[in-house]
């Protein structure tokens, strides 16, 4: 029985992760680093450990930290979210050597498919097609030419150990193999601590389309439809929809065929991913398997009825999956089928007009939209500050409608809605990008944002954002004017509190005093 869950991570992943605990009835222990000891992810837990100082590797990503963080405040079981130590097979392990939950799949299939060589050579022997390239990592830049060649250019070389779209080079002729293969090298080496590189054949604009999947202790494997992911900047995602425009529901059983053969062959437990690139005449091959829950995952839930963070804690704690219409689906192989349209756009601290520049300074004024269909997985809250140490995901915005156009009219509404001040965000890209007849008519591949990228960029602002803007700014200026900026978040002692412990705690046995409790709602 799981009653009390360390939840190691942070921003909108966390608050997210407590969320599905409260739910649950479990309580959630947050960890921080300092500069987040005032972060929402803090407030909501029912207790709170300090990690560290703000560099990760001295908070975030300190296995011993964290394992420690769990025992001492009595926890059966962690959440690593996604990111940091989510898909380290070393932190799984760590955690059932001293009889921790890990709330993901067990390590070996987590080391199975972060070796990206290895999940190519086991989904061959599963029978799920890959994209034709090396079933090993190569050993120098003339096995990269040979077997380039042998595969035809262009082709993509990358990092074996590779994740968040780094190590990867684009390497279209024999004379770039040695400078790509040395550039992809390094960075590996850098990001990952390891520098082995693989060669696969670069597929010419084809989508990125991944199948989420559940699997449970007692047997069930089940696939819970697509989510298109091509709207890419630099390999890594802003723009996620579900179901996408391009699958047919033939596809999607055969796609889902192939992605819970995937998952059966690495013995998975909890919720996955297996990512895919359709090509333009209809193939599909694996690309990668993500062994965690995915920043996207909210308009999976919202299109098939799901709350897959309450069911990765059901799983985790041994019980069989609970989902919707499920019965149909049955061990036997049934299919799904997604109501309506969901799509999600990153709200992230950086500057679109800048080549995306990070960016960092105080959050002074934030208005959430809300509304019909509306969903904000938001981590930060006004006064708060954005600092460069972590992810500039600051919240996800993602809406549900019931055709893909009203969801996309739904989605500019609610980025019209939303003003945050004080940092650059990408809000007007999003806008702009709902905007484009492309994206409207659903033309889009992994290379939408090169080609329609300067052409979305230089759009005419829409007036009622500007105006928006100008206007909140105005607000937040003078309210500086009158009195200290605003202390917008409370000083209680970051540390575990005992008040908040048992106020949390009433509040889900349905006691008094509690925001759980039924004051005021009658
Ligand atoms: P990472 O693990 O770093 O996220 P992936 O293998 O998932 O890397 O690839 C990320 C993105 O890079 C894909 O969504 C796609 O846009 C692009 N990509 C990767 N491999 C290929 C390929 N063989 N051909 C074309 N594009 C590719």
């Amino acid at each position: 029985m799981i009653t009390r869950v360390l939840v190691a991570n942070r921003g909108e992943i966390a608050v997210r992760v407590i969320r599905a605990c409260h739910e649950e009835g479990i309580a959630a222990v947050a960890v921080y680093s300092e500069p987040d000891r005032l972060a929402p992810h803090v407030r909501d837990a029912d207790a709170a450990v300090l990690l560290g100082a703000a560099p990760a590797a001295e908070s975030y990503l300190d296995i011993k930290k964290l394992i420690t963080a769990a025992k001492e405040s009595g926890c059966q079981a962690v959440h690593p979210g996604y990111g940091f130590l989510s898909e380290r097979a070393a932190f799984a392990q760590a955690c059932d050597e001293v009889g921790l939950v890990f709330i993901g799949p067990p390590a070996q299939a987590i080391r199975a498919m972060g070796d990206k060589t290895e999940a190519r050579r086991r989904m061959q022997a599963a029978g799920v097609p890959v994209v034709p390239g090396t079933a090993a990592p190569l050993r120098d830049p003339v096995e990269a030419r040979r077997e380039a060649k042998r595969i035809g250019y262009p082709v993509m070389l990358k990092a074996v150990a590779g994740g968040g779209g780094k190590g990867m080079r684009l390497v279209g002729a024999e004379s770039e193999v040695e400078a790509g293969f040395q550039a992809a090298r390094r960075e590996a080496l850098k990001a990952f601590g390891d520098g082995s590189i693989y060669v696969e054949k670069y597929l010419e604009r084809p989508r990125h389309i991944e199948i989420q999947v559940l699997a449970d202790r007692h047997g069930r494997v089940i696939a819970l439809g697509e989510r298109e992911c091509s709207i890419q900047r630099r390999h890594q995602k802003l723009i996620e929809e579900s179901p996408s425009v391009a699958v047919s529901p033939a596809l999607r059983r055969r796609l889902a065929e192939a992605a819970t053969a995937a998952a059966g062959a690495v013995g998975y437990v909890g919720a996955g991913t297996i990512e895919f690139l359709l090509t333009r005449s209809g193939e599909f091959y694996f690309l990668e398997m993500n062994t965690r829950i995915q920043v996207e995952h909210p308009v999976t839930e919202l299109v098939y009825g799901v709350d897959l963070v309450r069911e990765q804690l059901r799983i985790a704690a041994g019980q069989p999956m609970r989902v919707h219409g499920a019965a149909a689906a049955g061990g036997g192989g049934g299919v799904l089928h997604p109501r309506g349209h969901a799509i999600e756009c990153r709200i992230t601290a950086e500057d679109p007009l800048n080549d995306f520049l990070p960016a960092s300074g105080v959050l002074q004024y934030l208005r959430v939209p809300s509304g019909p269909g509306v969903r904000w997985d938001g981590g930060v809250e006004a006064g708060q500050e954005v600092t460069l140490f972590y992810d500039p995901l600051l919240a996800k915005l993602i809406v549900w409608g019931e055709t893909r156009e009203v969801a996309i009219q739904r989605m500019r509404r609610a980025l019209s809605e939303l003003v945050i001040v004080g940092l650059p965000t990408s809000q007007a890209f999003h806008l702009r990008v709902m905007d484009d007849p492309d994206f409207q008519k659903g033309a889009v591949d992994i290379t939408y944002l090169e080609r329609a990228g300067a052409r979305v960029l230089a759009a005419t602002p829409r007036p009622g954002l500007e105006r928006a803007l100008a206007v909140a700014a105005a607000l937040v200026a003078d309210e500086h004017r009158d009195r200290p900026p605003p202390r917008l978040l409370t000083d209680r002692p970051p540390q575990s509190s005992p008040w908040i412990t048992t106020s949390r705690q009433e509040a889900l046995r349905g006691g008094r005093g509690g925001r759980g409790g039924r004051d005021g709602l009658e």
